[in-house]
């Protein structure tokens, strides 16, 4: 499984982060970005909420 944001998308609006830190962050740029190297079960369940959350759907899961 593999966890992408499309920055060209995303629009900074944080939900992911305040939904699943332990993945995503705020970049510099303002834009959320994915930090984890090592998903577990528990936090690929937080980010697909995230993912299903996401007003532009900018969090690709695969
Ligand atoms: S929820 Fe979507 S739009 Fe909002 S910061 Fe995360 S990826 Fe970007």
């Amino acid at each position: 499984m593999n966890i992408q944001v499309d920055e060209s998308l995303c629009i900074g609006c944080a939900m992911c982060v305040s939904m699943c830190e332990s993945v995503f962050a705020m970049n510099e740029d303002g834009i959320s970005e994915v930090i984890a190297n090592q998903v577990t079960d528990e936090m690929m369940e937080e980010a697909e909420e995230a993912r299903d959350c996401c007003p532009v759907d900018a969090i690709v899961i695969e």
